[in-house]
């Protein structure tokens, strides 16, 4: 089975967003800062208030690996791990589908799709965009 998110306040938006078929991005309250992984403060105005906005779901392959070893359970040999930089700025770690990865590149257009890995856990994966 594949490890679980972790739970917490500051992210639980993010998760609930997830199963709404969301991609969320925190957003202070405070100056419009958007961030990415979800944290209790504002890296720029020090503010704690923050609300969520919905992301478009479009962006660009970051950067990205391949691990090999070790095996983990719940992720199938030649997945791709990839660094995804979202249309509105922030970035988010998640796995590409639909694409052999010896084709990945950076820069590459993808948008973002749900993805139930089994009955209890549903993840944001990343597709490449084709014209
Ligand atoms: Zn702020």
């Amino acid at each position: 089975m594949r490890p679980r998110p972790g739970d917490h306040r500051d992210n639980r938006f993010f998760w609930e967003g997830v199963r709404r078929g969301e991609l969320l991005i925190q957003r202070c309250a405070e100056c419009g800062r958007l961030r990415h992984p979800p944290s209790p403060m504002c890296p720029s105005c020090r503010s704690l208030a923050a609300d969520a906005v919905k992301a478009s779901g479009r962006g660009t392959v970051y950067s990205y690996c391949r691990p090999h070893e070790p095996r983990l359970p719940g992720f199938d040999p030649g997945y791709v791990v990839a660094l995804v930089e979202l249309a509105e700025g922030t970035r988010l770690v998640t796995n590409l589908i639909g694409i052999d990865p010896a084709e990945v590149r950076i820069g590459l257009p993808v948008a973002v799709e749900f993805v139930a890995v089994d009955p209890d856990l549903t993840l944001p994966m990343f597709r490449p965009l084709r014209d």
